[in-house]
């Protein structure tokens, strides 16, 4: 962030005033667009579009300036000059602030969207106002946004580094090794028990890297580094394809750089 944002539940005036609108179709974020570059349209209220959200949420300010996020309906379309993008299209078009709203925005949108009702006894939840939660009235139960943790690493031997190929990827695309943590586990166990679980090797000198946002749909990736120690490659057939060690003098097609998969590698390689 280049800018100043400050986290908030409700806007700190009454006074209504021009607010970046972080307004979704689905998961498809309403922008104007103007050849390669796009822009959050800034507005009092949607309705000077002729839009009409479903529910909005205030999340915060930035450079003193009210941010909402929007639930617009499912048939809603795309005024005149604005089009719907979802947000690994909207990645380099995008101010890199709003760009990293955009993506608070969705997980926000997603959380009011699926916790209008308790998930213990179906009571209709209220929002609190001092916190980003939803409570029952009922029993009691809060909801907070989601998030799903998982690792990422990047596992080196030598000059070589450890990639490998989910079923998932793109033809030819290879990456670092990612996955889930687990209730109970350090971070760290989770490194070892996913690579230990999806190429069969272990790992050691596991080291923090840096970390990233990925709301796709809400997880928060933490990036490690961690060296060889033992074994040989064995892939766990439902997770990969392939895994092998490379040369990083002779890669083969890796992420686009909006990942933090990409920085480990490039942190490697460059
Ligand atoms: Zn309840």
């Amino acid at each position: 962030m280049y800018r100043t944002f400050i986290p908030g539940i409700a806007p700190l005036t009454v006074q209504p005033e021009p607010s970046w609108w972080f307004a979704f179709v689905g998961n498809k974020l309403l922008v104007r667009a103007e050849g390669k570059v796009s822009e959050i349209p800034k507005l009092i209220t949607l309705a000077e579009i002729a839009l009409e959200p479903v529910r909005s949420q205030f999340l915060g300010t930035l450079d003193g300036q009210p941010c909402y996020s929007a639930e617009l309906p499912k048939d809603a379309l795309a005024p005149d000059g604005f089009t719907l993008q979802g947000l690994r299209e909207l990645y380099g078009t995008l101010d890199e602030d709003l760009y990293t709203l955009s993506g608070r925005a969705i997980q926000i949108v997603e959380w009011d969207r699926t916790h209008q009702y308790c998930g213990h006894c179906a009571t209709p939840t209220t929002q609190l106002s001092h916190e980003r939660a939803k409570r029952c009235p009922s029993c009691g139960l809060v909801n907070y946004p989601r998030l799903s943790p998982a690792i990422i690493v990047l596992v080196s031997r030598g000059e070589e580094l450890l990639l490998a190929r989910a079923p998932r990827f793109p033809p030819g695309m290879y990456s670092v090794l990612a996955g889930f943590v687990e209730p109970g586990e350090s971070l760290e166990e989770t490194v070892v028990r996913e690579v230990r679980e999806e190429v069969g090797i272990e790992v050691k000198d596991i080291r923090y890297f840096g970390s990233q946002p990925w709301p796709f749909p809400n997880s928060l990736m933490i990036g490690f580094t961690a060296t060889y120690a033992s074994g040989d490659i064995v892939i766990e057939p439902q997770e990969l394809v392939e895994a092998g060690w490379f040369s990083k003098h002779n890669l083969p097609q890796i992420p686009p750089k909006l990942s933090i998969a990409r920085k480990l590698i490039d942190s490697f390689v460059l």
